[in-house]
This record gives structure tokens, sequence and C-alpha cells, in this order.
């Protein structure tokens, strides 16, 4: 159920909500909201007391049940008259969500500190507002290139210092969490992981943003009801990434489904962002991918980039390099002007 505080409640208001939706046995999530905050009352109402009579409390507005299977991810929980959708500060001046489009770039992998650092100054120098690398990779060959891992962490915390640019990176192993938490500003779930439900209940507890990817065979409804996981679980701050699904089309690696960011746009209020590297899995394609994604209202871009892509370690056929990402950013410009946004 989901209960909408009136926009002048107190705290004491909110708290006696809460207080009274835990003595019934379910458990409380607040969503913090523009004019007025929500709480979802997650639980089975089978034998319990039914939640509608909150209705009486001070300060309850409306309280009414989502028949969606997601919940705190649904559209309904955010305040639909005004267009309210989620924003989530990632650091210092850098958010996601809101009218600036937020672009990460970096490579597939961390390889060294050398090339992390000169790559991480080119993008930033272009306007990218995010340093992405993987330190631990998920890769499909047991005897492929696992990544750094913890030294790979250290170049990426060491990249921040040197550029200011917040820093994403995957986690793939439920015990690296809180590792991979202390040196990065936000955690990425990988395609691959998008059902490891022991992981999205882990990050629940974490204080910081998690990127949510589609994975390749997962529909939109399993999507969400993966980013539910996260939210239930306790961490308000889910960003949802296409990245491309598996059809049978084989000139590029995925299908990216542009359709998914306006069905993710009707469905939830989380950001939604588009990864056109990994769908494409050549960087020939990456140009035309972002501008569409971009002008079909996508709220950022998740792009690979490599000085040396013959060398790289890992995706170079699908990464950009340095001049084609300033050429990018270039167009992305008048698209992101002509819906709107600003870059
Ligand atoms: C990545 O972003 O490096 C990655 C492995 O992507 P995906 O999980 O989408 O394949
Ligand atoms: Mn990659």
């Amino acid at each position: 159920m989901i209960i909408v505080m009136k926009p002048g409640a107190s705290k004491k208001n909110l708290k006696e909500v809460i207080d009274r939706i835990e003595e019934l046995g379910y458990t409380p999530h607040i969503i913090h909201g523009e004019t007025r905050n929500v709480i979802g009352a997650i639980g089975d109402e089978r034998g319990k007391a039914r939640l509608q009579y909150l209705e009486a409390l001070v300060g309850v507005e409306r309280v009414f049940p989502i028949l969606r299977p997601y919940k705190l991810a649904s559209i309904e929980v955010k305040d639909q008259k005004i267009g309210e959708r989620s924003t989530f500060k990632v650091a210092e001046g850098v958010s996601i969500g809101g009218p600036k489009i937020a672009v990460m770039a970096g490579p597939c992998s961390v390889e060294s500190r050398e090339s992390l650092i000169s790559i991480a100054r080119e993008v930033k120098e272009m306007g990218a507002s995010f340093l992405r690398g993987g330190a631990f990779k998920p890769r499909t060959s047991p005897y492929a290139f696992q990544g750094l891992e913890e030294e790979g962490l250290k170049i990426l915390a060491e990249a921040r210092e040197a550029t200011g640019l917040p820093v994403v990176t995957e986690v793939v192993n439920p015990d690296d969490v809180d590792l991979v938490a202390g040196y990065v500003d936000m955690l990425q779930v990988g395609a691959r992981n998008v059902q490891n439900f022991a992981l999205l209940k882990r990050l629940g507890d974490v204080d910081k943003p998690i990127l949510l990817k589609r994975g390749m065979m997962t529909t939109i409804e399993e999507f969400l009801m993966s980013a539910e996981y996260i939210l239930a679980s306790g961490n308000e701050r889910v960003i949802l990434c296409e990245r491309g699904i598996r059809t049978f089309e084989t000139a590029t690696r995925n299908t990216l489904d542009i359709s998914a960011i306006p069905v993710l746009k009707e469905r939830t209020h989380l950001p939604v962002i588009v990864d056109p590297s990994h769908a494409a899995g050549h960087w020939q394609y990456v140009h035309s991918l972002s501008l569409a994604a971009i002008a079909a209202g996508a709220d950022g871009l998740l792009i690979e980039v490599h000085s040396e892509p013959e060398i790289a370690i890992c995706d170079g056929p699908q990464s950009l390099k340095p001049k084609k990402f300033k050429n990018l950013m270039e167009a992305l410009k008048k698209v992101a002007e002509a819906v709107g946004r600003e870059i």
C-alpha cells in the first residue's frame, strides 16, 4: 500500500504513521518527494489489519494499493500531476535524473594507473560528468582478464582525486560490496547479475547509488522487479540502464531497445540511462545510438572510451577514441537542447 502524506505534514505526523505501519507488521519505506513524502508499506495483508484505515491519521492525504508487482519503483509513488520523478545526487554538484544529462565515460576495465588517469582527464575536459572503469570484470570466459580488483579500485579513487569526476564501477560478488563502496561513488550491477537477488538485497544497505543494468534477456517488468529488490532492501537510489537485449540480429552485439526508454519512463520514477557501447558492440554505431537515446528521453549515457582501442584488454572494438567522444559530446549538446535538456 502507498500512504501519501499531505504537503504540510510534520515529521511527527510522519513518525506516527511509520510507527503504526510497523505495529501492524508491515515494513515502511519512505520515498522522499518534492512536494510531499510517500510511505510504501510492504507486506502481505492476509491475516493482518488492513492499512486503508491509516487515512484517518493526521497528515495523511490518501492510502491506495499499487496493483503492479513492483511498488516502490512504480511511477504511482510520485506526484504525477506535476510530473515528479526521482533525481539522485551522486556527488557534490552531480545528479542523475534532473535537467542535466549525465555522461559516464571511460574504459571497459581499469588497465593501468597512467592510462586511466590520462583518459579520465580527457573525458573530463570533453564534458563527461562521471568516470567509468571496471575493476571486477564479469567475463564470459573464465580465462579472460578478470580485472585488477582492489588495485583497480585504488586507481579509480586516484583518478577521482586527479580530476574531481565521480566514479562508477561494477561489483560482482556480494562479499565485495563494502570494499567497492569504500572507494567509489556509485556501484554498478552488470547485465549478468540483474537477477542475482543475493547481490541486489545486499546493495539495499549501501549508502551509495546503484546503477542497475538490464540483463540481455530480461523483460522490462523483470528489470523493474530487480530494482524493487534494491529499493525494498532499503536503498532508495537506483538508476536503471538499458544496455541492449539479445535478439536474432547478429550485426550488432545486442539490440538496443530504444522502446525501453519511453516504456520505463511511463512506469517508473527512477532515472533511466543508456549504454550504447555494450548494445552495439562496434564503435561505429555508438554515436547514432547515443543521439537516439537522448532524443527518446534518457537521463544519461554510459560510453566506453579508450585511447588505444586496438590494444584494449577488454571491449576495444566498441570503445570510442577520445576524438570521437569529443565529436559525440558536441552533437549531443544539440539533441539535448532540442528535447529541453542540457549536457
Ligand atoms: C560493463 O559495463 O563493463 C559491462 C560488463 O556491461 P554489461 O554488464 O552491460 O555487459
Ligand atoms: Mn565493457
